[in-house]
């Protein structure tokens, strides 16, 4: 390799290590390119997908709702954003916020 091919090579990893680790501080993550700017991103309604609710009380008569569930610690909990609105890595949730408070059936314990 070239010496000017092994330092675009070099400039061209550094650029991207540098663009992944800033990613998550400008609320931007790689899920297929789907998932807009936290910022930008509606909150989600009810019924958005998988029998959502933004309180998750209203889920207690659902088959698969068990006490405690809620967004803020179900594996696909992504953190705040605003005033107890997050992101939700699940594939259904990505261009919407989410309720801390919320629940959907497709929760799955963090942890
Ligand atoms: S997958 Fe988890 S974090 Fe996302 S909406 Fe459903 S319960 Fe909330």
């Amino acid at each position: 390799m070239s010496n000017d091919a092994s330092k675009s090579r070099r400039t061209f990893l550094r650029g991207a290590a540098l663009t992944l680790a800033i990613a998550p501080v400008a609320g931007v993550s790689f899920t297929g390119g789907r998932r807009a700017l936290a910022e930008d991103r509606p909150k989600a309604e009810d019924d958005h997908a998988h029998d959502y609710v933004n309180d998750a009380s209203d889920a207690a008569d659902h088959e698969l709702y068990e006490e405690g569930q809620l967004c803020e610690n179900c594996v696909f909990w992504d953190g705040e954003v605003e005033n107890g609105w997050g992101g939700c890595n699940h594939p259904d949730f990505l261009d919407v916020l989410v309720n801390a408070e919320g629940w959907c059936d497709a929760y799955a314990p963090a942890g």
